[in-house]
C-alpha cells in the first residue's frame, strides 16, 4: 500500500548559520525519507526557519537590520547546506510567512472558542530605558548567595545557586544598563491544566508511537509541572510589544510566544509547499486542507531531545482542540558530540559543516558515518576521527566500492560490456542470500536502525569479496578456454554491487546515481533488489569515491584562527597555502636612482638593480616619507614578477615593499624594508 507522509525536521532558530548538530538531524530524516521514496510512498519534506522571538529582535538592532531583513540574511545562507549535504526538502519556508501568521491565528481562536485560552496578570521586569518587558537572560546581577557581580537572572556561576531573577541584587538590564522595575502586565495562557487536556494527552501519548525513554520523561512532566506543581501548569504564550512575532487577535500590543507558532511553521511550510504547486508536482492532487484531512496521512517530525516538551504536549494539545490533525510519530535524536566534546559555539570546537565542505570533502563519508552511529533510541552519538578514517576507508570504499572496480574491467575488455545472462550455482546461492535481506534491511531503515541496517550491508559486502577472492578473476583471465567463467564471476560481481547499492542508497544518494549511469538502468528502487539485470549491457566505469586523507581531518578539527586585530589595526588576510606565497617572487633590489615625478606629490621614480641586464623603473608611492636623496644606494626589496603597470608617467615594473598602519591619515609612518647586512642584489627572499 502506498503511504502519504508529511515529514519535518525541527526548526533552526534563525540566529545563525548551521551547525554540525543539524546536519545530523538532517541527514538523519533526509535517509528516512529517501527509503520512504524508494519504497514507492509519497512524502512532503519540509522545514522552515524560527524567525520570531526577542533574541533575534534584538540581535537584528545591534546589527542595524529589521528583524525581516536578518532573518532574510540566514535564510539566504541555507541552500548551500542542503546542496552540499544531499538534504532532499521538498519546501523550505519561515515562521514569519504569511501563511504561519494565518494558521497561528487559526489554531489560536480555535482553542479560544474551545474556552482553552485563559488571561492572567503577571509581574516581571521591565527595562524602563528600552520601554520593554526582560526575558530573564537578559537580566544580570549580584548572586544573593556569594555576592558575585554579573551574574544571571537564573543561577550563579561562581556557587552554583540557583534563584529567581527578582532575588538577584542590584539587577540591570544588559540591554540598556538600566536598573529593571517590577511591572505587571496581562498575559495569555494555553490552559494545559485543564482536564480535557490532561485527558486527551494521556490518551495520546500512550498510544504507542513515541521511544520508551521520551515516555519515562513525560510521566515526570505529568507528576509536576516545571514550577514544582502536580500536573501539568499552563502555558504562557503571549509576550508583550516590542516583540518580534505575530499579533494575537483581539489584544492589541500583545504577541505570541515564538514557542506557540515555531511548530504551526511544520504547517505553514507545508502549506507554502501546497500552494506553490511542489505537492502536485510530486503527484498529489488534493488541495492542502483535503491532505490534512485524511487520516490516512502520516505527520512525522524528527528532534532533538531538547524539545519533547513542546512536541509531545503543547503541539499535539494546540492540534486536537483546534480540530486537526495530530502528529504520528515524533522521533526523538540525541546530540552529537566531537572526541566525547559536547559542541559549543563559545569554546569553538566541534565540526563546521561549511568547513566540511570548503575543505573538499565529501558529504557521503559524513552521510556513512553518521547513518552507521545512528539507532532508533535518545543516544548521542560521537565524531571520532580516527574511527571516521576506518569506517570509510575499510568498510565503505575497501569492502564496498572496490567490488565494482575489480569487476568492471574485464567485462568491458573481454565482453564489451554485456553480463552474463547465465549463473552457476555458487553465484546463484550468493546472490539469493544478498536479495534475501531486502526485507529485513528495509526494516531496519524504516525503524531508524540506520547502524544495524548498515552492518547487514558490510556483512553481506564481505560475503560477497569472499566470493570474488575464491574465485579470482585475476587469475581465470590469464587461464584459456575459461571465458565462460570469468564472464560469470564479474557479472556476479556487478549484480551483486547492484543490490548493495539499492541497500546503501538512502545514506548515499550521490554515489547511487553514478552507479545507476554506469551501470545504465533507471532510478534504483527497494523492490529492484529481487530481480536480475540479465544480459545487460552496462556502461564505462568511472571511479566512484576517493579515500579520505586523515590529513583532512586535521583541517577539519582545527579551526582557522579568528581575525584578530593586530597592532596596525588590520585583521589578517585570509589564510593562503604555500604554494600562493610561492607565485610571488620577491627579491633584493639595489636603489641605483632616485627622483621626484613631476605632477605628483606621493610618486618617487625608483631605478632599482636585481641583477639584470637592464635596470627596472618602478614608480613608488613613497615621497611622503623619503627624500630621493637618501634612497639612493640602500637595498630593499622588490615584487620582481608583478605585471608591468602603466602609469600617467610611464611603466611600473615592479614594487618595493614598506610597513604602514591601515589608516595612514591617522597614523602617518612608512618603513621601508631593508635586508641585513650582506645580501646581494638578486638574491630571491623566500
Ligand atoms: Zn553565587
Amino acid at each position: 500500500m502506498t503511504r502519504t507522509l508529511f515529514v519535518t525536521t525541527a526548526l533552526p532558530y534563525a540566529n545563525g548559520p548551521f551547525h554540525i548538530g543539524h546536519v545530523m538531524e538532517y541527514i538523519q530524516a533526509d535517509i528516512w525519507v529517501r527509503f520512504q521514496r524508494m519504497n514507492g510512498h509519497r512524502v512532503h519534506f519540509v522545514g522552515a526557519d524560527d524567525a520570531h522571538g526577542a533574541p533575534i529582535m534584538i540581535a537584528a538592532e545591534k546589527a542595524g537590520l529589521t528583524p525581516q531583513q536578518f532573518v532574510a540574511g540566514i535564510a539566504a545562507g541555507r541552500q548551500q547546506y542542503f546542496d552540499g549535504f544531499h538534504i532532499s526538502f521538498d519546501n523550505w519556508s519561515s515562521t514569519d510567512a504569511p501563511e504561519n501568521h494565518a494558521l497561528s491565528k487559526d489554531i489560536y481562536l480555535a482553542l479560544r472558542r474551545n474556552e482553552l485560552i485563559t488571561t492572567k496578570t503577571i509581574e516581571q521586569f521591565f527595562d524602563p530605558v528600552k520601554s520593554m518587558f526582560l526575558p530573564d537572560r537578559y537580566i544580570k546581577g549580584e548572586c544573593p548567595k556569594c555576592g558575585a557581580k554579573d551574574q544571571y537572572g537564573d543561577s550563579c556561576e561562581v556557587c552554583g545557586a540557583v534563584y529567581a531573577p527578582t532575588d538577584l541584587k542590584n539587577p540591570y538590564s544588559t540591554l540598556s544598563g538600566a536598573t529593571p522595575v517590577m511591572k505587571s502586565s496581562e498575559h495569555y495562557f494555553f490552559k494545559l491544566s485543564d482536564p480535557r487536556c490532561i485527558e486527551f494527552l494521556s490518551r495520546w501519548t500512550q498510544q504507542g508511537q513515541l521511544q520508551t525513554e521520551v515516555l519515562n520523561k513525560i510521566r515526570e512532566w505529568f507528576a509536576t509541572d516545571d514550577e514544582g506543581r502536580a500536573g501539568l501548569g499552563d502555558w504562557d504564550i503571549s509576550r508583550d510589544a516590542p516583540y518580534f512575532g505575530i499579533e494575537i487577535p483581539d489584544a492589541p500590543g500583545k504577541y505570541f510566544y515564538v514557542w506557540l507558532d515555531a511548530p504551526i511553521g511544520y504547517l505553514a511550510s507545508l502549506k507554502n509547499h501546497f500552494d506553490r504547486g511542489g505537492a502536485r508536482a510530486l503527484g498529489e492532487t488534493r488541495s492542502f486542507d483535503e491532505f490534512m484531512a485524511d487520516p490516512a496521512t502520516e505527520q512525522v517530525h524528527f528532534i532533538g531531545k531538547d524539545i519533547v516538551y513542546f512536541h509531545t504536549l503543547f503541539w499535539p494539545a494546540m492540534l486536537h482542540f483546534s480540530g486537526r490533525k495530530t502528529p504520528t510519530n515524533v522521533f526523538v535524536h540525541g546530540w552529537i558530540t566531537v572526541k566525547q566534546e559536547k559542541m559549543s559555539k563559545s569554546r569553538g570546537t566541534g565540526i563546521s559543516p561549511l568547513r566540511y565542505l570548503e575543505l573538499g570533502m565529501d558529504a557521503e563519508w559524513l552521510r556513512y558515518y553518521i547513518a552507521a552511529k545512528l539507532n532508533s533510541r535518545v543516544e548521542d552519538i560521537d565524531f571520532n576521527p580516527d574511527d571516521f578514517v576506518a569506517r570509510v576507508n575499510s568498510d565503505l570504499i575497501g569492502k564496498y566500492v572496490n567490488i565494482a572496480s575489480r569487476a568492471a574491467g574485464f567485462l568491458a575488455r573481454r565482453f564489451g560490456g554485456t553480463l552474463a545472462a547465465e549463473t552457476g550455482a555458487e553465484g546463484r546461492t550468493l546472490l539469493a542470500a544478498l536479495r534475501a535481506h531486502a526485507a529485513p534491511i528495509a526494516q531496519l531503515y524504516e525503524e531508524r536502525e540506520f547502524g544495524k541496517a548498515l552492518r547487514e550491508v558490510m556483512l553481506l559486502a564481505d560475503r560477497v569479496n569472499e566470493y570474488v577472492d575464491r574465485n579470482k578473476p585475476w587469475e581465470i583471465s590469464k587461464r584459456p578456454g575459461e571465458d565462460a567463467l570469468l564472464h560469470e564471476v564479474c557479472s556476479v560481481c556487478i549484480e551483486a554491487f547492484r543490490v548493495l547499492t539499492i541497500y546503501l542508497k538512502p545514506v548515499l544518494p550521490a554515489l547511487a546515481a553514478q552507479v545507476e549511469a554506469f551501470l545504465r538502468i533507471e532510478p534504483l528502487r527497494f523492490a529492484d533488489a529481487s530481480h536480475s539485470l540479465g544480459a545487460h549491457r552496462i556502461g564505462e566505469y568511472k571511479h566512484l569515491m576517493q579515500r579520505v586523507d586523515p590529513a583532512l581531518l586535521d583541517a577539519l578539527l582545527t579551526p582557522p584562527a579568528p581575525p584578530v586585530a593586530l597592532p596596525g589595526g588590520e585583521a589578517l588576510a585570509a589564510e593562503i597555502g604555500i604554494a600562493d606565497f610561492a607565485k610571488i617572487d620577491l627579491r633584493i633590489a639595489k636603489i641605483v636612482a632616485a627622483e621626484r615625478v613631476e605632477g605628483s606629490t606621493k610618486l618617487l621614480r625608483l631605478t632599482l638593480d636585481i641583477g639584470e641586464a637592464r635596470p627596472r623603473n618602478v614608480f613608488s608611492g613613497i615621497a611622503s616619507a623619503f627624500a630621493p636623496e637618501d634612497l639612493v644606494g640602500k637595498l630593499t626589496v622588490m615584487v620582481a614578477n608583478l605585471a608591468p603597470r602603466k602609469m600617467k608617467f610611464g611603466v611600473s615594473e615592479g614594487m618595493v615593499l614598506a610597513a604602514s598602519h591601515a589608516d595612514e591619515k591617522a597614523q602617518p609612518g612608512l618603513y621601508l624594508l631593508e635586508p641585513g647586512p650582506g645580501a646581494a642584489p638578486g638574491l630571491r627572499v623566500r
